[in-house]
C-alpha cells in the first residue's frame, strides 16, 4: 500500500512546478527538500515562451512574480556575420501578445518554493523515500537516480561554455531580444527590468572553452569593452550589474523517459544548447503533458503502469527531438567558421527574414505552439 501517490526526486524549476500540477488534482505527493543554495544566486533569467506561462498562470505562480522579474519580449533582433544579414520578428507579425517573456531565475524559483508552502497534500521529507506507485525523476542533468536506475543519457559536448552575467545599459531596452550568431560565437541580450527597470539585459554568451576561459579572467572594465566590440553598441553601452557565472553546454538525450513506475522529466530526460532559450520550457512542457496523461487515466489504472506513461513518452518524444535538432542543427549551422558557410548563412538570415511563412514557423514553434 503506498503512502504517498507519486515520489519527485529534485528541487528545480521542474521538480516544483510538478508538484504543485499534482497537489492541485488532489493526489498525495512527497517532494525532496530543497537543496541548500549555491554561494552565488541565479543570475540567469529564462526565456519563457506561452505555453510555459499558461502552465505557471494555472499553478498561480505566474501572478506571484513581482513586476519587475517579468519583462515581455516584443521584437527580436537576430544578427548573423555581416551587419545587413538580420532577422527580425514580432509579436505584432505573429498576432501574439509577447514572443517571450523574460524571467528572473532566482525570483521564479523562490516564488515556486513559496506555492509549494501552501500547497495541499505535499509531503516534504528526506528521511525515509515513501513507497509510491510513481517515481518521477526531475533532478536535472546529473541525475543521480537515474544512473542508479541504470538509464543511459548519451553526452555530446559542445565543447563551449554559456557566461551568464546580469547588465545595465545607457539606453533602454524596449522589449527587444537582440542576439547575434557570429562564428563561433553566439550572444543573447535579454531585456530585463532588474537592476534597472527598462534599461537592463540578461546576457547569455555562447563561446568556445578556451575563449570563455580568456573572458572569464578579465576584470570587469576589460570585459565590458570585449561585450561592447561584439555588440557594436546596438543595445547601448553595457556595464556589468553583478557577478558573472559560466556553465558547460552540451547535447543530451536519455535513452528512455519512463518505465514501470518511474518516468524522467526535465533536464534528467534532456539537455539542450540554451542558444534557443528552451530547455525549462521543454521541461515545463513535460509537466502540462504529464499531469494531463495521469489526470486522464482510467479509473483502474495504476499511476506507474507503464502504458499509461508511454502515452506520456508518446507525445514527449517528437517536440523534445525536433527542439533537440533545430538547436543542434543551427549551432553547427552558425559555429563553422568556412567562408562558403559563412555566407550561405548570412544569405539565410536574409532570406528567411523575406520568407513570411518559415518566420511564422520558426516563431510559433519558439511560443510553444
Ligand atoms: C546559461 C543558460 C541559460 C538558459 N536559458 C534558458 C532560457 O532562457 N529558457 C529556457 O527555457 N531554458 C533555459 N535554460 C535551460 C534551463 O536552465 C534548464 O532547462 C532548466 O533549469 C531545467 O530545470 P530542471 O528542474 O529540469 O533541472 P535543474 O534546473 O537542474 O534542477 C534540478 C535540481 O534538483 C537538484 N537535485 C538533484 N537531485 C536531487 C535530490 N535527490 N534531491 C533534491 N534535489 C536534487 C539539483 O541539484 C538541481 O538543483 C538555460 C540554461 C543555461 C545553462
Amino acid at each position: 500500500m503506498s503512502q504517498v501517490d507519486v515520489q519527485i526526486s529534485g528541487s528545480g524549476a521542474v521538480a516544483s512546478s510538478l508538484a504543485l500540477a499534482l497537489c492541485q488534482q488532489g493526489l498525495r505527493v512527497a517532494l525532496s527538500p530543497a537543496r541548500p543554495p549555491g554561494d552565488a544566486p541565479d543570475v540567469r533569467a529564462y526565456a519563457l515562451n506561452a505555453a510555459s506561462r499558461e502552465l505557471l498562470l494555472r499553478l498561480r505562480v505566474w501572478d506571484a512574480l513581482p513586476a519587475d522579474a517579468v519583462t515581455p519580449v516584443y521584437d527580436m533582433r537576430v544578427y548573423g556575420d555581416a551587419d545587413d544579414a538580420a532577422l527580425g520578428f514580432s509579436a505584432w507579425d505573429q498576432g501574439a501578445d509577447a514572443l517571450a517573456w523574460i524571467v528572473d531565475a532566482a525570483e521564479l524559483d523562490a516564488v515556486l518554493h513559496d506555492a509549494l508552502r501552501y500547497a495541499a497534500h505535499l509531503q516534504r521529507s528526506d528521511k525515509s523515500q515513501p513507497a509510491a506507485a510513481l517515481h518521477v525523476l526531475a533532478e536535472g542533468k546529473d541525475s543521480t537516480a537515474r544512473a542508479a536506475r541504470g538509464i543511459s543519457f548519451e553526452r555530446h559536448s559542445y565543447e563551449q561554455v554559456a557566461i551568464a552575467a546580469r547588465l545595465v545599459s545607457d539606453r533602454p531596452h524596449e522589449d527587444i531580444a537582440t542576439q547575434w550568431f557570429r562564428s563561433p560565437d553566439v550572444l543573447a541580450l535579454l531585456p530585463s527590468d532588474r537592476p534597472r527597470g527598462g534599461a537592463s539585459f540578461a546576457l547569455v554568451w555562447s563561446l568556445p572553452r578556451a575563449r570563455a576561459t580568456e573572458l572569464a579572467a578579465l576584470d570587469d572594465a576589460a570585459f565590458e569593452s570585449e561585450l561592447a566590440q561584439a555588440t557594436q553598441g546596438r543595445c547601448g553601452t553595457l556595464q556589468l550589474a553583478g557577478a558573472r557565472a559560466s556553465w558547460p553546454l552540451a547535447l543530451a538525450l536519455a535513452g528512455e523517459v519512463c518505465g514501470p513506475g518511474w518516468v524522467l522529466v526535465g533536464d534528467a530526460a534532456h539537455v539542450v544548447h540554451p542558444l534557443a532559450g528552451q530547455g525549462l520550457n521543454l521541461g515545463l512542457a513535460d509537466v502540462a503533458t504529464l499531469t494531463a496523461v495521469l489526470a486522464g487515466r482510467e479509473a483502474w489504472r495504476e499511476l506507474g503502469d507503464e502504458r499509461l506513461l508511454r502515452r506520456y513518452a508518446r507525445a514527449r518524444a517528437l517536440p523534445t527531438r525536433l527542439m533537440a535538432g533545430l538547436t543542434d542543427g543551427l549551432l553547427h549551422t552558425f559555429a563553422t567558421e568556412r567562408p562558403l558557410w559563412r555566407e550561405l548563412r548570412n544569405r539565410g538570415l536574409t532570406l528567411v527574414n523575406r520568407a513570411g511563412p518559415v518566420k511564422r514557423w520558426l516563431t510559433a514553434r519558439a511560443l510553444g505552439h
